[in-house]
């Protein structure tokens, strides 16, 4: 864990008992099980919620890595089926047709061609 991310959720953690706005639940378990003792629930109700807002970081950010991979996973998808589609128009186009040219002297051939004839540089799609 993140030194600096550790000290801000102290810091989180102790602004909430100056200010008395605990979250319920941590300060619930830290004033049972200090008996009603109020420093003592102070002080364990920082450590219960440091944990706690470590716990939902961690959460987040597992949560965010998972959606990214999703997210590219669908990418990944959408960029094969536009490629299938695009070779399959290919196929359906006259095999003669000029679909290829060098990006150097511009010349162009049919997709029979993968390097330029003049020059050996590989041809782009047009
Ligand atoms: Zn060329």
């Amino acid at each position: 864990m993140d030194k600096h991310l550790e000290d801000k959720f102290y810091e989180i953690a102790c602004d909430e008992v100056i200010k008395k706005n605990m979250s319920k639940s941590a300060w619930g378990r830290a004033f049972s099980e200090s008996k009603g003792d109020i420093q003592l629930a102070s002080a364990l109700y920082i450590e219960i919620r440091v944990g706690q807002l470590r716990r939902d970081h961690e959460e987040e950010t597992q949560r965010r890595i998972e959606e990214r991979i999703r997210r590219e996973q669908i990418e990944e998808r959408i960029r094969r089926e536009q490629e299938a589609r695009r070779q399959e128009e290919e196929k359906r186009q006259d095999p003669e047709a000029i679909v290829r040219q060098c990006p150097k002297d511009g010349s162009r051939y049919n997709k029979s061609f993968e390097v330029c004839l003049y020059c050996g540089t590989r041809l782009t799609r047009i």
